[in-house]
């Protein structure tokens, strides 16, 4: 029962994004095409919930490709993949699909356009991310990670003739890249801006509906896994733009009580690998505790879809 001024704002867009949902059908149809096991490198996509439920239906998750026997199948994730790992899968004849999103397979292609014109590439993202990981190989002697606005710092002096560009990981808070990449500018005169945005639609748009929600939310919860940058960086975003707290779970049972001392508004959203299911959860969860009003706060309707890989497609008729 919703209690007298107790209410969920409930930001939209949220979870799922066009390139999560692609990677979870992938894996899906690999199992109903070929059967299980169908081997994962690394985390299809950063949720508990969705690679445990994959894992019960057969998907096996392995950190390399060596991992595989010879001639399996192998998904790589949304987040992509170095050429390097390309290179031992087919070392072992494993039978890939490739489950990189599409936005991610972009920035590969800048990095790879920018090294053959002979650039530097100050690759803006988190030390340790495997999109980072896969990003960087695909022209390791020629990037330099940034990690943070300290990040800068620690680059060093290149020639004034030296081409520079700046790229960035998919997920990060549109603000903090910003400040960086000013940063960057005021360091490197002669850097240049890419030709557009690599923060990807669904980053920014689930930042965007967390900021339209946070001033009014004196806590926000933030359905998500603890290795998912995205999910990571709504919780900053909600407390950056006026939300006194914010917490990242990943189920329901993980709220505490001691959370809403003084709360009347709380803010749910998602992150872009987080099935709906989860947050329906939360809202209940709330409920239980006098938060049964829920007022859905829209800044914008995603409309964007990927095709499956292509040997994963239907069969033309
Ligand atoms: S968060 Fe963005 S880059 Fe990552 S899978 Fe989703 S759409 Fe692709």
């Amino acid at each position: 029962m919703t209690e007298q001024g107790k209410k969920v704002l409930l930001a939209a867009p949220r979870g799922y994004c066009a390139g999560v949902d692609r990677a979870v059908e992938t894996v899906e149809k690999a199992l109903e095409k070929y059967g299980a096991p169908v081997y994962v490198r690394k985390e299809i996509v950063h949720n508990k919930y969705v690679v445990e439920t994959l894992r019960d239906r057969g998907a096996i998750f392995v950190d390399e490709a060596d991992e595989v026997p010879e001639g399996a199948h192998l998904v790589f994730s949304a987040h992509g993949i170095s050429p390097e790992v390309r290179e031992s899968a087919a070392r072992r004849n494993l039978l890939t699909l490739d489950a990189t999103c599409p936005l991610v397979t972009k920035v590969h292609n800048e990095a790879k356009r920018f090294a053959r014109d002979g650039y530097f590439i100050l690759l803006v993202g988190h030390e340790g991310h495997e999109e980072v990981e896969g990003t960087a190989g695909e022209a390791p002697e020629v990037t330099f990670l940034v990690d943070g606005v300290e990040g800068v710092d620690t680059l060093p002096d290149f020639p004034a003739d030296q081409k520079l560009v700046w790229l960035s990981q998919t997920t990060l808070s549109v603000d903090e890249t910003m400040e960086i990449v000013d940063k960057l500018h005021a360091r490197y005169p002669q850097l240049e801006n890419p030709p557009s945005d690599d923060i990807c639609y669904a980053t920014q748009n689930r930042q965007v509906a967390v900021k339209a929600i946070a001033p009014r939310a004196e806590l926000v919860i933030v359905v998500g896994s603890q290795n998912s940058s995205n999910s990571k960086r709504l919780v900053e975003v909600a407390v950056e733009n006026g939300s006194k707290d914010a917490h990242l779970i990943d189920y329901a049972h993980q709220i505490q009580d001691e959370w809403f001392d003084g709360v009347n508004n709380v803010g749910v959203t998602s992150g872009a690998s987080v099935p709906e299911v989860l947050v329906r959860e939360v809202i209940d969860a709330l409920a239980e505790r006098g938060y049964a009003d829920v007022e859905e706060v829209t800044t914008t309707t995603e409309t964007i879809t990927f095709a499956l890989p292509r040997n994963l497609r239907p069969a033309r008729t």
